[in-house]
């Protein structure tokens, strides 16, 4: 794409700026923290947690990244699209009318249980192809996967059982590549629960052995276990958020690692003008000036996923200096309040995420104000806002 073009188009408007030299690097100071013979898997689900879907995805590769892996099938559409061949994991449901699509185009199904298994299966003898898969396992997440003995419901057996996995090995059409699990609590800094999950998932690893199923890729670590838990990097690494330059939660130091964030967002300033004491903005009027000041109005809104919730808390920064968000966040535009800056006028740079000056806002920041994690802040961008790399 040829991002110039596009920022001059569709000016006067807030816009993503993501550094992807700056992802690159990130993505290079993971995988220094991981055995070469470990592969790196590249999570770039939701548009890359907001920042671009196949730049980012395109750009890991270039920089020791060997798989993807997304959520949604039309996410792994998009990126074949854009010309990216490497493999790509479906991290959610697979269907078998997908099975061709998937198998042609290399993009491996999670498989969670045996129903689905024997659907896709059934689905791939019919095409006469064969599926690759990766089969889930649940060991404390409780969301997708076979659930360890531990965990059964009765004596006879449960249905989401790991020794419902035993039928897969009879099953034609599926090649299991890969075995995996998902941790729930690897973010913080006692890993009791992160160790428990380790334990069960080289049991249950062991059990698929017994069942004659051998996933060459074992995988389980997110960002805060590549970090921090290096016993779980096992035969492939999954991480996102701190690919991004983010913290998995304020227990993960992310900056003893130097990884940066890469996003920004910035607009111009649309509108100024010096009003009264007395003055209220906004729907609401809930912010009413307490003496005469100067009320800037900024291209952004709810509607471009910057939350309502931001509504009279936070700022925005103006030539290097902190200015307040003043009365709700309406749909497009949002008011701050620069009478302490001087010489504010139309046209104006204002950085709503990111650095400029001396100062930075960081999504953790926006997270704070809005009760949320920094993963939402930015994948929570609703893609109206033009997306330059
Ligand atoms: C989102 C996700 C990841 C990446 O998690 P981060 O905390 O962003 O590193 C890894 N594995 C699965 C299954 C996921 O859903």
């Amino acid at each position: 794409m040829n991002s110039s073009n596009a920022a001059s188009i569709l000016e006067p408007q807030s816009r993503v700026q993501v550094d992807l030299s700056a992802f690159g690097q990130n993505v290079r100071t993971l995988k220094r923290l991981i055995p070469t013979s470990t592969r790196f898997c590249a999570v770039v689900k939701a548009n890359a947690y907001g920042h671009g879907g196949i730049q980012c995805a395109k750009t890991a590769l270039e920089n020791g990244a060997s798989f993807l892996a997304v959520v949604r099938i039309s996410e792994a559409v998009t990126m074949r699209h854009a010309g990216i061949t490497a493999p790509i994991l479906l991290l959610g449901e697979a269907l078998p009318e997908q099975v061709s699509f998937l198998a042609s185009h290399g993009i491996r199904a999670s498989v969670a249980d045996i129903q689905a298994a024997r659907a896709l299966s059934a689905a791939a003898q019919a095409l006469n192809t064969t599926l690759k898969i990766h089969i889930k396992l649940d060991t404390g997440m409780g969301r997708l996967g076979f659930l360890h003995p531990d965990v059964g419901i009765s004596k006879s057996g449960n249905a989401a059982g790991i020794r419902q996995a035993a039928g897969i090995a009879g099953l034609k059409g599926l090649g299991v590549e890969g075995a995996y699990t998902h941790f729930a609590k690897a973010d913080i800094i006692d890993k009791t629960h992160a160790k428990e999950q380790l334990t069960r998932f080289n049991e249950m690893v062991a059990m698929l052995t017994d069942m004659r199923i051998y996933p060459e890729i074992r995988h389980a670590a997110n960002s805060a276990a590549v970090l921090e838990l290096p016993e779980a990097h096992f035969d492939m690494v999954r991480p996102g958020v701190a690919m991004y330059g983010m913290a998995p939660s304020d227990e993960v130091d992310i900056a003893r690692h130097k990884l940066t964030p890469i996003m920004s967002i910035t607009a111009k300033i649309i509108y100024v003008k010096a009003v009264p004491e007395n003055f209220s903005v906004s729907y609401g009027c809930t912010h009413v000036t307490t003496a005469p000041t100067v009320i800037a109005t900024v291209p952004i809104g709810y509607a471009d996923g910057y939350s309502r919730l931001l509504s009279n808390q936070g700022y925005m920064l103006v030539k290097g200096q902190k200015a307040p968000i003043v009365g709700r966040v309406t749909m497009d535009f949002t008011m701050i309040d620069v009478g302490h800056i001087p010489g504010v006028k139309p046209g104006d740079d204002v950085t709503i995420l990111g650095p400029q000056g001396n100062e930075r806002i960081t999504a953790d920041d926006i997270a704070g104000l809005t009760g949320t994690i920094n993963y939402e802040v930015t994948t929570g961008l609703t893609g109206r806002m033009p997306v330059l790399h």
